[in-house]
């Protein structure tokens, strides 16, 4: 549904976007996370057509964007960073006027406030002026419309900054709902929105994509947790000898019962062999309390992304400064 090949996306000096390429199929929820400044509004603006990329191309629906803006915009509903509502108008007054820019056909307009007004709940709100609603009222204001002409694609740029827990929790079950028929792309820095809302996350790191996976592929981990009593013997060699079990040290004691001990297990293939694991336990006799596939949260690994990162800047810095010195 959506396409972005190679997208380069330069503001004078400064190249937000660096060669980024992602495929988003129809239904998908996808987040894209990164910190301030990684590049996801740049994106967003760039498929949404209120930016021409520097380089590279995007395409929704098969259609270029550069090509054919106003196509693209056709089948796209988008709530920028900042919802653009205007605070003096009324609810409806808005809406109405949102519709007719849209180019929705005048007979047709009531009808289609209607139906975003239901979707996001605003019933009771019709006739209230924008500036007297709640900040996470306003949002839905901004979400009522970018659903008015009914898009197959939902590009919603960090949809719940600046709103309160109660309020998040609401947008997000919104977000779902409106997921159920169109294509979705957001954008956060909240590690537990994607965990919340989306079923794959693309990572961007310095205008650069740093990693592009199914939630579940990228928190699935390929150790093992094992706990046991504390006294236990022998419990590196014992549980070392299972076939694709290595590393086995002790990570401390087990929160969840007293006088136990947990122990991490790397495995080698990517189905841990916990049967295998739970047979050598009770083999060598120990009270095993629990065995389990240890997962990684989302920060986990975003925080080993950007490790990983920099360790990769200080080894090609360091290599350019030997570089340097043996050409002296
Ligand atoms: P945030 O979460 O803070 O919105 P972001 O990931 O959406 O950040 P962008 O807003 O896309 O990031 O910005 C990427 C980079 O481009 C940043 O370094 C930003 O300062 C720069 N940038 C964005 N818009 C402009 C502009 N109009 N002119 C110059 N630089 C810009």
């Amino acid at each position: 549904m959506i396409e972005v090949r190679d997208l380069e996306k330069r503001y004078g000096d400064v190249l937000a976007v660096k060669g980024v390429s992602l495929s988003v199929g129809r239904g998908e929820i996808v987040g894209l996370l990164g910190h301030n400044g990684a590049g996801k509004s740049t994106v967003m603006k760039v498929i949404t057509g209120f930016l021409e990329p520097s380089s590279g191309s995007v395409s929704v629906g098969g259609i270029d964007v550069v090509e054919n803006r106003i196509a693209v915009q056709k089948q796209i509903g988008y709530l920028p960073e900042n919802a653009p509502v205007y605070p003096e108008m009324l609810v409806q007054e808005y809406l109405l006027m949102m519709a007719e820019l849209r180019g929705i056909p005048v007979g047709e307009r009531a009808a289609a406030v209607g139906r975003a007004v239901a979707a996001t709940g605003l019933q009771a709100w019709l006739v209230r002026p924008i500036a007297t609603l709640s900040k996470g009222y306003r949002q839905r204001v901004g979400l009522a419309q970018a659903i008015l002409h009914e898009p197959e694609v939902l590009i919603l740029d960090e949809p719940t900054n600046g709103l309160d827990p109660v309020q998040i929790a609401e947008i997000r079950m919104l977000i779902k709902r409106l997921a159920a028929s169109s294509t979705v792309v957001l954008s956060t820095h909240i590690l537990s929105e994607i965990e919340a809302v989306c079923d794959r996350v693309v990572i961007m790191i310095d205008g650069e994509l740093a990693a592009d996976a199914k939630l579940s592929d990228l928190l699935h981990s390929d150790r093992v947790r094992v706990s046991l009593p504390a006294d236990t013997a022998g419990v590196e060699d014992t549980l070392a000898a299972v076939e694709d079990v290595h590393d086995v040290h002790a990570v401390g004691a087990d929160p969840s019962r007293s006088g136990y001990q947990l122990w991490s297990l790397q495995c080698s293939s990517s189905e841990p062999p916990t049967p295998d694991i739970v047979r050598a336990a009770v083999a060598a006799g120990w009270d095993v309390a629990a065995v389990a596939l240890e997962s990684q949260s989302l920060e986990e690994v975003f925080r080993s992304l950007i490790e990983q990162r920099a360790a990769a800047e200080a080894a090609a810095t360091s290599q350019a400064a030997e570089a340097s010195e043996a050409a002296v």
